[in-house]
């Protein structure tokens, strides 16, 4: 089977036969060992001096642990949103009571920096900025790096959801000086879904201490405090930490330069072969993700049908769209563990199902 939905992705072999382990004391020293191995493996991973936190929980939940531990009710946001993700992040800041400006995108847009400066300059008083690096619903990388630095010219914290990017696409956390990225085990990390990771700046870590929006299982400062000891306060997802530390060791063997490079080229792969079929990628190519890539599915395609034609005679399985996009679109997920001739098998799919997934 070829799972190539933007999440949950792949896992090497390796990583499952860790995985399947005996279980350990997480209170004792081989626990501590092993966390104390990762930690700094993910940091070189988010190219980041700052704390790596890791939860037990899924992307959803490291983007409301980012929200609960930087903010207080009432503090003044602006939600940058692109898309499904984009719109998530900043319902999450509003239901705990943070006043959200939104800045919205038409789906498939990527985030414009200069409204962004506006933005900021226009509604005196924002804390902070949240932002998607990698919108998944629409296949649009926004460009984080001219984002952050107006951000930063502001002197506005920016927490991002970097949950379908970190690890597959460049994001140097202490040269863009962001503040809290978040991510997710089961996107580029070749691990199954169960674990969150958090970097926190010193910035982060000042508005941590004033934040004043309710958090017991998330708190950071429980968090950084069991970390010192190899800890995670509460029982964490073992099973995933042991695959995790293979992972990791996998991938710092490829260079995150490499792994990057690898991202691209299959991602254009994906991209020439839409374009090869007369198909229109959703995004601007500019702004095209490397990580997922979305195409308008073509007026006479039927999208269901041509996903359960590619899952149940070709054991390809593509992700179609979301929300608004439901039914318009179709996703190819092409990160972590994805080579080259991943993708060539999945094209080869999709080229003998697209005659037979016309709509009736
Ligand atoms: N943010 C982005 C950009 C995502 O792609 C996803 C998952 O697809 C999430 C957040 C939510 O992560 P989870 O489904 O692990 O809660």
């Amino acid at each position: 089977m070829q799972l190539r939905i933007p999440g949950p992705t792949p896992c090497p072999d390796e990583v499952l036969k860790a995985g399947g382990r005996q279980m350990i004391n997480h209170r004792g020293k081989e626990f501590a060992e092993m966390t104390n191995r990762i930690v700094p493996k993910l940091k070189q991973c988010f190219q980041t001096k700052n704390d790596v936190l890791i939860l037990t929980t899924s992307g959803t939940g490291g983007l409301e642990s980012a929200v609960v531990n930087t903010l207080s009710p009432g503090d003044k946001v602006l939600g940058v949103s692109i898309g499904f993700f984009g719109e998530r992040f900043a319902e999450c800041a509003s239901v705990y009571g943070a006043q959200v400006i939104p800045l919205k995108y038409e789906w498939g847009k990527a985030a414009a920096p200069d409204d962004i400066k506006r933005a900021l300059k226009d509604n005196p008083g924002i804390k902070a900025v949240m932002v998607t690096h990698n919108e998944t619903s629409t296949g649009v990388t926004n460009p984080l790096k001219e984002i952050a630095r107006v951000v930063k010219d502001a002197g506005k914290l920016i927490l991002v959801d970097a949950v379908s990017s970190l690890s597959s696409i460049d994001l140097p956390v202490d040269e863009w000086d962001l503040d809290v990225v978040i991510t997710g085990s089961q996107k580029g990390w070749m691990v199954p879904p169960g674990l969150a990771f958090a970097s926190v700046s010193e910035r982060g870590w000042k508005a941590q201490a004033e934040a004043k929006m309710p958090k017991f299982y998330f708190d950071y400062a429980r968090a950084k405090k069991f970390a010192a000891e190899g800890q995670t306060p509460w029982t964490p997802a073992v099973a995933i930490f042991f695959g995790l530390d293979v992972a990791l060791d996998m991938m710092l063997k490829e260079g995150l330069q490499n792994i990057f490079a690898r991202h691209t080229r299959v991602a254009d792969k994906a991209r020439k072969w839409a374009k090869a079929k007369g198909m229109r990628l959703v995004p601007d190519e500019k702004f095209a993700s490397n990580t997922v890539t979305a195409v308008n599915a073509p007026d006479d395609m039927d999208v269901s049908k041509f996903l359960s034609m590619l899952r149940d005679e070709y054991k390809v399985v593509i992700a179609g769209g979301q929300g608004a996009m439901k039914g318009k679109i179709f996703r190819i997920g092409h990160l972590g563990f994805v080579g080259e001739k991943d993708m060539d098998e999945v094209l080869a799919a999709m080229d003998k199902a697209l005659p037979k997934a016309k709509k009736e």
